[in-house]
């Protein structure tokens, strides 16, 4: 019987899909994440075939050498930074993420991201509820419009394209992109123009997007300098990795309102944010949640044991990354 390894509980769909293989499956019990030592006490000598595991679980050499039967290592997730895919290459073990089935939920986070920190939704809920409401005033709690401004996306991938489409879309906003690659389906569809340079974006764009996943190239690609660069009524929306932001410099920018806000998902030491920014009303914040609807965690589970599935009846999984 194949033994499936899932490093915490996950929508019971996925586990479902899995036990009706007739595959032994076993869910961590731990409401947390696990320690790298947990998770190599967990996997030691049990002769799993299969780990399905999560972003905050850090896969590297020590842990693939803790199950060296399981020669698959299914991620729930699209990002798969927190897996060493060159100790995977060098071990013959296969590597799937989830990607797609988030990428609608995820630009609606990202969305749902701009609009607060464009309209103050955090600052007026806030200044609701502590009874400031006194009357209406023409010049209270003044925002910025999204319409016929100028969306810059840094990282125009699916979930960046999505982004791209509401905005060009539904708030008729210019869109300006730059990736490592042309998106010209982007170009096409949506008008978008390229620049050469994230500097070219990020000095044009009054709402800039990030969408890149985390890498070398990537980590910190906004610095001090980069944000300098911002105009100070534009707007930053993180619904990537933290690492792509150096927090520190956001913090100070946001300080000294070098620019006129943010809203971020992910942080640069998760769970923990820079302390300055709980002091600032001129950024928002959510734990991680941009694919956090009931639907698509759903759909990431099943997709993850679908690779895991595949792989086991001795098929190429859907969604194997090119190590
Ligand atoms: P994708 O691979 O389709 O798109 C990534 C794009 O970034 C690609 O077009 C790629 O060419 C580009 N890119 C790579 N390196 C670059 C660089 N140095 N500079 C500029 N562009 C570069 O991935 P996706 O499905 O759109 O997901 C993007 C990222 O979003 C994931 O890697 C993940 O880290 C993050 N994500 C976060 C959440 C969340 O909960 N906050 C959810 C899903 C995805």
């Amino acid at each position: 019987m194949k033994k499936v390894y899932v490093t915490r509980a996950i929508p019971e769909s996925a586990t479902v899909m899995l036990e009706e293989k007739g595959y032994q499956v076993t869910v961590s019990n731990k409401d947390d994440v696990l320690t790298k030592e947990e998770l190599i006490a967990a996997l030691k000598g049990r002769g799993y075939d299969a780990v399905l595991c999560l972003l905050t679980d850090k896969i590297d050499g020590d842990v693939f050498d803790a199950a060296p039967e399981a020669k698959i290592f299914a991620n729930f997730a699209v990002g798969y930074n927190n897996i060493d895919t060159v100790a995977a290459k060098a071990r013959g073990i296969t590597v799937t993420n989830t990607p797609e089935v988030l990428t609608n939920t995820v630009a609606e986070h990202t969305f749902a991201l701009m609009i607060a920190i464009a309209c103050r939704l955090v600052e007026a809920d806030k200044f609701m509820r502590a009874g400031k409401f006194k009357n209406w005033e023409p010049m209270m709690l003044l925002g910025a419009d999204l319409t016929g401004k100028t969306l810059g996306i840094l990282g125009a991938g699916r979930i960046g394209a999505r982004v791209a489409h509401h905005g060009a879309r539904g708030f008729g906003m210019q869109v300006i992109y730059y990736d490592v690659a042309r998106n010209e389906t982007l170009e096409k569809e949506y008008g978008a123009t390229f620049r050469a340079t994230p500097e070219e974006v990020l000095k044009e764009a009054d709402f800039i997007s990030i969408h890149v996943p985390l890498l070398p190239s990537t980590t910190h690609l906004i610095d001090a300098a980069k944000l300098s660069l911002m105009k100070p009524t534009a707007y930053l929306v993180n619904t990537s990795r933290g690492p792509v932001i150096d927090e520190a410099a956001l913090a100070g920018a946001l300080k000294d309102k070098k620019i006129a806000g943010a809203a971020l998902d992910v942080f640069e030491h998760e769970p923990a944010m820079h302390p300055t920014l709980r002091e600032l009303d001129n950024v928002i914040v959510t734990p991680h949640i941009a694919s956090a609807t009931l639907a698509t965690r759903k759909k990431m589970a099943e997709l993850a044991a679908k690779n895991i599935i595949e792989f086991l009846e001795g098929n190429e999984p859907p969604n194997k990354l090119k190590l």
